[in-house]
């Protein structure tokens, strides 16, 4: 049995502590609970103990929790890769997309976007880590993208997004989320009326580095839901 309220307060009580450890409002930083190959119902439990912002990765299971918690007040985040041939239910169905990473992606998602929607939010996902293997635009790519991507109607640019490469000492960790901000800020000297307030970044191994470096909104599932198990799927 997963205790996720109680894991839920301890997640909040150490955003609590880093952002006073950096000197930041905690208010300005909110939990995105990554509920991948957890059951509607884990949701539920969460949801009852105030978790409202929901990250799922794959099409297919997000859009049938969607489904089955149509009931609740959910803001719903896709965080996973994007197919090009799918889009069109994720402009549908979900309020934020994460993992925006090249502009033929971005034009269908604002094309596809219900007019009697409010503009999609969207993050830019940066190889921060220069993988090869790693999707994600790379940083040198990343103003000329997002000053693209900036001029389309349905969908908001809100910022960055990075899955940097694991690393367990603390301070190292703190690199790349450092280049991200700066990047955001390269992002905004140029557009500076736009509403580019998003760093997502921090995952449950690195939640504080990334707190300390910026981070608006940190993606959590394993510290919530416990260790995941892919043996069911496909
Ligand atoms: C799975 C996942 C997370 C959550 O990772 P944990 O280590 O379980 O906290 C965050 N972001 C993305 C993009 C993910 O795929």
């Amino acid at each position: 049995m997963i205790k996720i309220t109680e894991n839920l307060n301890t997640v909040r009580q150490q955003i609590l502590q880093s952002a006073e450890n950096s000197s930041r409002d905690a208010a300005e930083i909110c939990l995105l609970a990554v509920s991948k190959t957890r059951p509607a119902d884990d949701l539920r439990q969460a949801y009852a103990a105030g978790q409202r912002d929901f990250g799922e990765n794959y099409l297919q299971e997000g859009l049938d929790k969607i489904e089955l918690l149509q009931d609740l007040d959910i803001c719903w985040h896709f965080i996973g890769p994007i197919q090009s041939n799918k889009t069109r239910p994720i402009s549908k169905s979900f309020d934020w997309v994460h993992s925006v990473d090249r502009l033929k992606i971005a034009q269908r998602l604002s094309a596809q976007r219900p007019e009697n929607m409010p503009p999609l939010n969207i993050c830019l996902q940066v190889n921060i880590s220069g993988e090869a293997s790693k999707s994600g635009v790379l940083p040198e790519d990343v103003v000329a993208l997002a000053n693209q991507i900036l001029q389309l109607p349905n969908i908001s640019l809100r910022g960055l997004m990075a899955i940097p490469s694991p690393c367990s000492d603390p301070e190292a960790q703190r690199l790349p989320f450092r280049a991200m901000s700066a990047l955001l800020n390269e992002i905004r000297a140029t557009n500076p009326t736009a509403r580019l307030d998003t760093l997502s970044m921090g995952m449950t191994g690195d939640m504080t580095a990334a707190i300390s470096e910026g981070s608006t909104m940190v993606r959590i599932g394993t510290a919530i839901f416990g260790a995941r198990d892919y043996s069911q799927k496909a």
